[in-house]
């Protein structure tokens, strides 16, 4: 009970943060809704009294005059409040999206490694604005549902209380109805997520223009149809079955609604016969009746609906209110970080260090410790899935080890903000993204710094100069037909000009070259040969070319560090390096 208020007023607090006209709305929606259910049912009983037992015109003109100002006046304020409601509702719809924007910005990196955060995720995603409108419409309700309902069996108790009985007993019968129904559907869509997600994640493969490149050489399109016919059809037997268990109880509860309400008309009917009710108080407690359980009901599934708001709410505060473990351990610009600042090169140092991911059991890095030293680049190499990149996450805290310590200037790297850590690094991931938006916003992502310096660095200046709006041409021809198509290899040297926009201490490479031609990847160990004058370099590479930057290598094999040295230390150790660079160099001798 207390979670259940406690989540609604929760969700009060956005209608207070957002949409404050909200409130007063609230009020005048529930009078002017009270105001049309009892004239609907007193008014008719005046109109036909007047009729036939006063036979007074003129009366009968004011009753009808009254009657239809009431109607048209409430009618009016509704066809309003259909026009403003949406508006406040999707204001605090961007407040509340925002800020689950930026609550998913706070989220472990890891937290996108485990399933279940992601059923999580996406149940708090469908939650939120809904659960506002659902709390603003049972406010009304049940403000208007209690003055309707006082209002309406006063006016009943002064014929027979049967009316009442019949109209409490039709609200117990739906009542529980309504309470299983809640429960069942919150139950379907809990249990059936995962399914959900899929079914989507199929469908925007399918829908998805990126697709469309390898369907036509794949057929990945007609493989991931099927795939969603498949969960699309699950989802079929289960909604079919679902909506079995669901409407059931509405069949019988509609027929005994229905019995209960003959037997009304039928001692209405009788009352009649014994001048006990006129024509007009006939109509009156048979539309009373009717409009008493309605309401009665009204106001009572009003606790179902917020039992399961709260629930709904649940899964969207779990989001907003989650605290990382990573993010939020320093304050930013401790001494820690003052001590950062005061240095460009700096020394890093992995102590027994043991990694497994999130949920896995075998540890992609096992106990390794080596040590970067100030002013010195290193390049880390070694078979796919041997642990480089982990290395790399592991260093700006998208993870943290499951064992050992990493050091930074001989301090724990947990000692640093995470703000102050993560401005040490620049870096251009395997799976960089590009943006559809301008060339200079994907570099300095609205800082509007100049860029020609990066651009020219990276071979790419004269390419953008040519582009109709030069630097603020769109990446990508989504939203405006003039944009730039980059290939791979250009793609791949916008990001790492990114990465040199940012004045970090520390340029993190990984795979830099992937997607470069010989030309390209010349001209990008001369300039990172020119950088690392500057700056430090942490480099992963297959291609031992490139490996030419660094001043140390790192051989990693299997999660564990195999060998480390010069270039030339490593040749001349014939291990692992050597066979690699052999069979590289082979490539092209034959
Ligand atoms: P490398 O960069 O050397 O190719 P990675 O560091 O990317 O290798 O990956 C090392 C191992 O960790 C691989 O076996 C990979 O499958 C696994 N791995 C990478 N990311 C995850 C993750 N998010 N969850 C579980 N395992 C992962």
């Amino acid at each position: 009970m207390k979670k259940i208020i406690k989540n609604n007023l929760y969700l009060f607090k956005y209608i207070l943060k957002y949409g404050k006209s909200y409130i007063p709305l609230i009020l005048i929606s529930a009078i002017f809704q009270t105001i049309a259910t009892i004239t609907e049912i007193i008014g008719i009983k005046y109109i036909i009294d007047a009729l036939f037992i006063k036979h007074n015109i003129n009366y009968l003109f004011f009753i009808i005059i009254i009657y239809t100002l009431i109607i048209i006046t409430t009618k009016l304020f509704f066809s309003w409040t259909n026009y403003y409601f949406p508006l406040i509702s999707k204001k605090i719809s961007i407040g509340m999206t925002i800020e689950r924007m930026e609550a998913s910005q706070k989220l472990d990196y890891k937290c996108f490694d485990i399933p279940k955060y992601f059923d999580d995720y996406t149940r708090a995603l469908n939650a939120g604005e809904s659960q506002i409108n659902i709390l603003v419409g049972s406010l009304i309700a049940s403000l208007s549902n209690i003055v309707t309902v006082i209002s309406v069996i006063t006016i009943l108790a002064q014929y027979s209380l049967y009316f009442i009985l019949t109209a409490i007993i039709d609200v117990i019968f739906s009542y529980f109805v309504i309470l299983r129904q809640n429960k069942l559907q919150y139950q379907f869509e809990f249990n059936n997520t995962r399914l959900f997600r899929k079914e989507s994640y199929f469908k925007s493969i399918c829908l998805s223009p990126s697709s469309q490149k390898e369907d036509k050489i794949y057929g990945v399109i007609n493989y991931f149809k099927n795939k969603y016919f498949t969960v699309a059809t699950d989802i079929y037997t289960v909604t079919k079955k679902h909506l079995l268990q669901y409407n059931m109880p509405v069949f019988f509860q509609n027929i005994f609604s229905s019995l209960l309400t003959a037997s009304t008309m039928l001692i209405a009917v009788i009352m009649i016969f014994n001048s006990q009710l006129t024509a007009g108080e006939f109509i009156a407690t048979i539309t009373g009746t009717q409009n008493l359980s309605k309401q009665m009901l009204s106001l009572i599934i009003q606790i179902p609906k917020l039992i399961q708001n709260a629930r709904y709410t649940e899964n969207y505060k779990n989001i907003i209110e989650y605290q990382p473990t990573i993010e939020k351990n320093k304050a930013s610009q401790n001494t820690a970080d003052k001590n950062l600042c005061a240095h460009k090169f700096h020394k890093i140092k992995f102590e027994n260090v043991s990694f497994k991911y999130p949920s896995c059991d075998t540890y992609v890095l096992k106990n390794i410790s080596f040590e970067i030293l100030p002013n010195e680049s290193i390049a880390i190499v070694g078979e796919n899935g041997s642990g480089k990149t982990t290395i790399t996450k592991l260093l700006f805290r998208l993870y943290d080890p499951t064992e050992g310590n990493i050091y930074i200037d001989d301090i724990n790297i947990k000692e640093y903000s995470i703000s102050a850590l993560r401005n040490l690094f620049a870096s251009v991931f395997q799976d960089y993204n590009l943006y559809s938006i301008s060339v200079s916003d994907n570099i300095t992502f609205g800082q509007n710094t100049p860029i020609s310096k990066v651009l020219k660095d990276v071979n790419l200046l004269s390419k953008i100069e040519k582009a109709p709006q030069k630097i603020y041409t769109e990446v990508s021809r989504n939203f405006d037909e003039n944009g730039i198509v980059f290939s791979g290899g250009e793609s791949q040297r916008l990001c790492i000009a990114r990465a040199l926009e940012k004045n970090s201490d520390i340029l993190l490479l990984d795979e830099p070259s992937a997607a470069l031609d010989p030309v390209a990847e010349h001209n990008i160990i001369n300039l990172l040969m020119e950088i690392k004058k500057e700056k430090s370099i942490i480099l992963i590479s297959h291609r031992l070319t490139m490996c030419k930057v660094a001043d140390r290598i790192l051989y990693l094999e299997n999660g564990e560090i195999t060998e480390s040295g010069s270039h030339e230390t490593l040749i001349k150790n014939q291990g692992y390096y050597y066979r690699l660079f052999n069979m590289q160099a082979k490539k092209f001798q034959t």
